[in-house]
């Protein structure tokens, strides 16, 4: 996401490179080229006029300052100027209702369903909400279906009336159905057009005066550019919402609605979308996205990321068995389970600074542990646990086995053996004592 954008910006910056200070000309200069690369990634012409009129001013108020490189101070400023852009502060979700009522409008197709879905699990997994589903979808019976599968396949039950006509009336309901049941959360899926039209916009409007949603979300696939800024302006123009989801980031999206969406109807973006499975749903942190457009990684997503899979208590039991020699091929392979729970490898390799750009046309599949795991899983309890008696006999049968070859066996083996030395290093105690005495 944003590749494209990102390098052009690179570009634009290095036209301040060996410049040793800001002046009106190489500040123009930059400025031009990050205009036509905020244009071409669909972001608003406007919103782009501003954005860079901004910049402008700034870099040139600071004049003074000759500590860092104007190289540097121009990403610095255009940092800044990209998070404020998107809004700043990270906007968080209006959970304050009894239930609280979340409903979601948009587009055919925009995502509001998956969407639907990826919510209710967020909200239950990471806030222990009890969320109730809402099909409200009462043109296309196949809506109803879509939600209901979903809500089987997270564990969430989801309220219908497939023969009701009145969507207002079953939004009610399920209000009434949560309250009566004790669901703390009801997140109300609704029917979308192809394109904005009159009926569509009285029906949602209906549904959100008859329920008083703490929350309204306008779901927009950001793959539509400029289409997007332009349906949010009309939905939000009927419906006031309070927030927008960003769907399809994942995609090939140039990035212009994310940079255009807040200023044109000044919400904020609360969600993204980062693909088709139900835990593909990121808050959305306006300081974070900047620093990913600019390809300075995203750190602390990636930490965040890290510790919400992180388990305490099986990390108590690995750093025992370290200390006492007995890592094995077991642990190494629910260490191998851990990481893959943490989402795409690509995905996550792209957060770590410089990284993202450096792999921008490597394909690093998901598969990428196949073959590991194969060839665990060819060896028998007692080889896992006693990786010492791996032998030249039991490492072809292994090779044999797992469908690899005898160098990738031994490759691994190696591997798991340094793996192990240093683990024994860094959890040894003379580094821990050593760390510990450490000034704080
Ligand atoms: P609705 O008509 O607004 O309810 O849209 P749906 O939820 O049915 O989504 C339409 C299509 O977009 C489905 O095929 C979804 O799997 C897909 N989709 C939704 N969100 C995302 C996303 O964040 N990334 C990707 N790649 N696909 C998505």
């Amino acid at each position: 996401m944003f590749d494209n954008l990102s390098e052009r910006l690179e570009r634009s910056f290095k036209i301040l490179k060996g410049e040793g200070k800001i002046t009106e000309i190489n500040v123009a200069e930059t400025l031009k080229d990050v205009r036509r690369a905020l244009l071409d990634a669909d972001v608003n012409y406007k919103v782009a006029k501003t954005f860079t009129d901004t910049v402008k001013q700034k870099a040139l108020g600071q004049n003074v300052l000759t500590a860092v490189k104007p190289s540097q101070l121009m990403v610095k400023i255009v940092h800044d100027e990209l998070a404020t852009l998107m809004g700043g502060e990270t906007a968080e979700l209006n959970l304050q209702g009894h239930p609280s009522v979340i409903l979601m409008a948009g587009l055919n197709g925009a995502g509001k369903t998956t969407l639907s879905g990826k919510l209710a699990l967020m909200l239950k997994s990471k806030k222990r909400k009890n969320p109730l589903l809402a099909a409200c979808d009462i043109y296309r019976p196949a809506a109803i279906e879509q939600l209901k599968v979903l809500g089987e396949q997270i564990g969430i039950p989801v309220y219908s009336e497939p023969d009701n006509k009145d969507a207002v009336q079953i939004a009610q309901n399920a209000v009434k159905e949560a309250k009566a049941k004790g669901y703390d959360v009801v997140i109300v899926d609704t029917a979308g057009r192809l394109a904005v039209d009159e009926q569509m916009m009285q029906e949602i409007a209906a549904i959100k005066h008859g329920i008083n949603p703490d929350e309204t979300l306008f779901v927009v696939d950001a793959m539509t550019g400029q289409d997007a800024v332009n349906t949010a302006k009309e939905f939000n123009d009927r419906l006031d919402f309070d927030g927008v989801v960003l769907t399809k980031l994942d995609g090939d999206t140039r990035g212009g609605a994310a940079l255009s969406i807040r200023t044109v109807v000044n919400k904020p973006i609360k969600f993204v979308g980062t693909g088709e499975k139900m835990e593909a749903i990121d808050q959305f942190h306006p300081s974070r996205m900047a620093d990913r457009i600019l390809g300075m990684g995203d750190i602390v997503s990636l930490v965040e990321k890290a510790q919400e899979q992180y388990d305490e208590e099986e990390a108590r039991r690995l750093q025992k068995k370290i200390a006492k020699n007995q890592f094995d091929f077991n642990d190494f392979m629910s260490q191998i389970q851990q990481i893959k729970k943490m989402g795409n490898l690509k995905d996550l390799a792209s957060m770590i600074p410089g990284v993202g750009k450096a792999l921008k046309d490597v394909e690093i599949d998901d598969n990428a542990f196949k073959s590991i795991e194969a060839i665990i899983q060819s060896m028998t309890p007692r080889e896992r646990t006693n990786p010492e008696i791996l032998n030249t006999s039991r490492r072809q049968r292994i090779a044999k086995g797992s469908g690899t070859n005898i160098q990738e066996v031994n490759r691994l083996i190696k591997q798991f053996d340094q793996t192990r030395k240093m683990m024994k290093m860094v959890t040894g105690s003379k580094m821990g004592k050593m760390m510990a005495n450490m000034p704080k």
